[in-house]
């Protein structure tokens, strides 16, 4: 082999050519010839370096753990949806608390308890239903959608 063609050759070895340790006609004249040695010893020198500046850049995660991580946050999203109703329906029960008490008032007219809540008409979302629970405190009332 001459020096051209183990050149040739060179850039696209495999390290372990590169490093003399096959029985491979490049690895063969790498042992003799010390000009093309010494450019085999410069790709592997260059490609170590590529490889650890590569390994301090790269996730520390495998492919799995990325693909378990990714399942956990899509499951954890899911969770955070089915969470999601019963949280509408609070803050709906909430609103439903505060324009309660919120009726007009008459400045210098003290409010009557109501003996009971009014005739309301309460509208459940499609697919869902609504509960009206009345308590002892008149002003109050809980609008419970489920
Ligand atoms: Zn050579």
């Amino acid at each position: 082999m001459t020096c051209t063609e183990a050149l040739e050759l060179l850039l696209e070895a495999e390290p372990h050519e590169l490093a003399r340790t096959t029985d491979s006609e490049l690895s063969r004249h790498l042992r003799d010839c010390a000009t093309c040695r010494t450019s085999a010893a410069r790709i592997l020198e260059a490609e170590g370096v590529l490889r650890r500046r590569l390994a301090a850049t790269a996730p520390v995660r495998s492919a799995d753990d990325a693909v378990e991580l990714a399942r956990r946050r899509h499951v954890r999203r899911r969770r955070a949806w089915r969470l999601l109703p019963p949280l509408a329906a609070a803050a709906a029960a909430l609103v439903g608390i505060a324009l309660w008490r919120l009726r007009p008032s008459v400045p210098g007219v003290p409010l009557q308890p109501a003996a009971r809540p009014p005739d309301l008409v309460i509208t459940a979302p499609a697919g869902r239903n609504v509960l009206v629970m009345t308590t002892d405190n008149p002003d109050v009332v809980v609008f419970w959608f489920f």
